[in-house]
Parts: structure tokens; C-alpha cells; sequence
């Protein structure tokens, strides 16, 4: 583990029925069943984001007794603090489960690299997470890339690592491992799943929580039926994910501004740079002089930002979040926070945001029933 992950001190172990030493997340027998239906028998490895649908799938796994042969976290290096906290908790009680602990897998640069993250990758090549461009190298290469090394182990670079045995068996016998992903069976994580295959080279790969016809809401209920309202997590990504919505822009500023502040860096860095794909011609300006003095920048189909289609820089001077110097407001945090509450209805990121700051507390989890 990095020294992000110190051990966490907490030691809780979910709601055991003393009835039937099962862990209730109120599943129902034919959920159960299904479950087992499709998982036993097979090696699988739970792939664990840190947010809600990952935990929920580690959840309704220990339901059904089924225990994965590693559970991996990716580490990008821009994860918020309360989503490190929540993998150390979490890991804690897998252990005290008879679980493996959370393995969290890491990118590992070459000295000469210069940066041995994803912010520094992006301030080094002064460019933005790849999802701004439309495309998804920045998960692939410091996620799923470090995930998949630490399980088939990797002969040569900085990431010279062991296979695990779970490969090694695999390998020998001809089985395949079928990783576990938290995909929900909301309209969006669908969409996204519906066209990925579920085999590649290596291995193959399953939906639990679309199987069970789980939406966010129900793993928020299954959490804090199971572990308690303060294992649910905030949603996990990047703190600067193109991918945001306005709301947890909001979000970042009341309670991280540093790391808003360190998130306009990159997109200044990125839309300035001499990498910059910004063409003042077509936009009339400069990146600064629009992000400074226009109201709005022309629809256009070029990135202007981390946002893809605006800028975080011009949406928080024209929002009042940051001052002329570009610095978080940091006397009206408050006021960042209750906007962040108003406009969380219009997405359904579901998480422990949306259920008051200390987790869902019994009303909202009625509300969710
Ligand atoms: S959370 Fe966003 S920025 Fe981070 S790796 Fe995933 S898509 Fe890229």
C-alpha cells in the first residue's frame, strides 16, 4: 500500500443475522439465488472504484457468500480524500471478513518521466484528462492498465510485479478469471456497459449489480442496511473528471477548494499550453481574454476545458466561486455547499452527498425505500 493508505482504525463488521451468519442486505431469496446462479463456481476478482455501486457489489456479494479472489482499487493519484478514507475502511473490514484486503494498484512511472501521476501527467504534457477529448486512455492507462499488471504481473519496467496465484491458477488450468464491475442497472451505467463485450483477451466480466436490477438507490439501501449509513460513500472520480457535473463543481469548491484551485491549474495549463488545440481565430480571443471577460464562449465543438463544452475557469468567475487572482472564495463555502444540495436533483449520481454530510440518515433512506 501507499502511505495514502495508513490503516484505518475503524473496525466494524455489517449486519450479521444471528440467524443465519449472513451478512443482510436485504436481498431477496430469488436475488440470492440468481447471484449464485451466475458467479458460482467461477474465480472472479471484484474490481472496487471506492464509490456506491462498488461498495454495494462487495455488499450484496458477502449476502450471497461469494467471496472474490482480490479486490483492486486503482489509485490515479487524484481520488478526493474522502474516497482514500472509505477504501482504508473498507479494507479493514473485508480483512476482519476473512476477505482479501483492498489491493491498491498503482501506475508506476520511470524516473525520467518526471510525473508519476495522472495531474502531473496532465500538467507535464500540458494537456487534460483524455475524457475532455472524448476518449478514455486516462482510465485505461491508470486504472485498468495498473489493475490488470498487479493480477498478471508484469516482466519488465517500473511495474515489474509477480503475477498473483489467482492468475497463475488459472493459467494452468485453463480457467478465466471473470472480473466483477459495479455497473448499476440505472439508465446510465446501462448505457455504458450495453456495448462492452463481456470477454476479452484475458478476461471475462459480469454486471452483479444489473443482474440483481439494482439503480443507485437500491445500492445506497443496500449499503446502509448492510454496513450502516456511514459506509456510504461519495461518488469516486477524480477531483478534476471532466466528466463533473456543475453540481459537484459546487461541491469541490465548499469542501476542497485547494483541490478545485489545483483543478483550474490544469485546465489553465492544459488550454494555454503549447499543446493547446484552443484556436483564438475561432473563438474571436484568447483562452484568457474568454475565460476573463466573456459571458459565454461560442457553441463550438472543440474542448475548451475540463468541462469538454465550457471551462471550469470561466464557469467559476462568472459563478462567484473565485476571485480575480482565480482563487476559491473560500468565506462562501457555505454558500457553495447549499448550491451543490439545489442542483443534485437534476443528476442521479446518487451517493452519500444527497443523503445529508454524515450519510443517509433514516428519513432519506425511507425516502429511497
Ligand atoms: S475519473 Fe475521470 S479523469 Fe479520472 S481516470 Fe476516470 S475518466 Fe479519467
Amino acid at each position: 500500500m501507499t502511505p495514502r493508505f495508513a490503516a484505518a482504525s475503524q473496525s466494524y463488521n455489517g449486519a450479521i443475522s444471528p440467524a443465519t451468519g449472513v451478512l443482510d442486505a436485504g436481498l431477496s431469496a430469488s436475488q440470492v439465488m440468481s447471484l449464485r446462479r451466475e458467479l458460482a463456481g467461477r474465480k472472479t476478482v471484484l474490481c472496487f472504484g471506492g464509490g456506491v455501486d462498488s461498495t454495494a457489489l462487495i455488499v450484496v456479494l458477502r449476502a450471497t457468500g461469494i467471496r472474490p479472489e482480490a479486490v483492486t482499487f486503482a489509485d490515479t493519484g487524484g481520488e478526493k480524500p474522502e474516497t482514500i478514507e472509505h477504501v482504508e475502511k473498507m479494507s479493514k473490514l473485508l480483512v476482519s471478513w476473512g476477505w482479501p484486503s483492498v489491493s491498491v494498484c498503482r501506475k508506476r512511472t520511470k524516473p525520467e518521466t518526471g510525473y508519476s501521476d495522472l495531474e502531473g501527467n496532465c500538467l507535464s504534457n500540458e494537456t487534460l484528462p483524455s475524457l475532455a477529448f472524448g476518449m478514455k486512455s486516462c482510465s485505461l492507462k491508470w486504472k485498468q492498465g495498473p489493475q490488470d499488471q498487479f493480477l498478471m504481473g508484469a516482466k519488465s519496467g517500473p511495474n515489474t510485479c509477480d503475477p498473483r496465484p489467482v492468475w497463475v491458477a488459472t493459467q494452468a488450468s485453463g480457467e478465466r478469471i471473470l472480473k466483477l464491475i459495479g455497473y448499476d442497472a440505472g439508465k446510465a451505467d446501462v448505457r455504458r456497459s450495453k456495448n462492452l463485450s463481456r470477454a476479452d483477451e484475458h478476461f471475462d466480466y459480469a454486471y452483479p449489480l444489473q443482474t440483481l436490477g439494482f439503480e443507485r438507490s437500491d445500492c445506497v439501501k443496500a449499503i446502509a442496511t448492510a454496513l450502516g449509513p456511514s459506509f456510504v460513500p461519495i461518488k469516486s472520480a477524480c477531483f478534476f473528471c471532466p466528466a463533473s457535473k456543475h453540481w459537484e463543481l459546487y461541491w469541490l469548491a465548499a469542501h476542497h477548494p485547494e483541490l478545485f484551485e489545483r483543478a483550474l491549474h490544469i485546465e489553465r495549463t492544459a488550454l494555454t499550453g503549447r499543446h493547446s488545440r484552443f484556436d483564438a481565430v475561432e473563438f474571436g480571443a484568447d483562452w484568457e481574454d474568454m475565460v476573463r471577460n466573456a459571458e459565454r464562449f461560442p457553441s463550438s465543438d472543440t474542448t475548451v476545458g475540463l468541462g469538454r463544452s465550457f471551462a471550469w475557469n470561466h464557469w467559476a468567475r462568472v459563478n462567484g466561486v473565485v476571485d480575480a487572482d482565480f482563487k476559491v472564495r473560500r468565506e462562501l463555502s457555505a454558500v457553495f455547499a447549499a448550491r451543490a444540495a439545489a442542483l443534485l436533483g437534476e443528476d442521479n449520481a446518487f451517493d452519500s452527498r444527497s443523503c445529508g454530510a454524515g450519510g443517509a440518515g433514516p428519513q432519506q433512506l425511507a425516502l429511497i425505500a
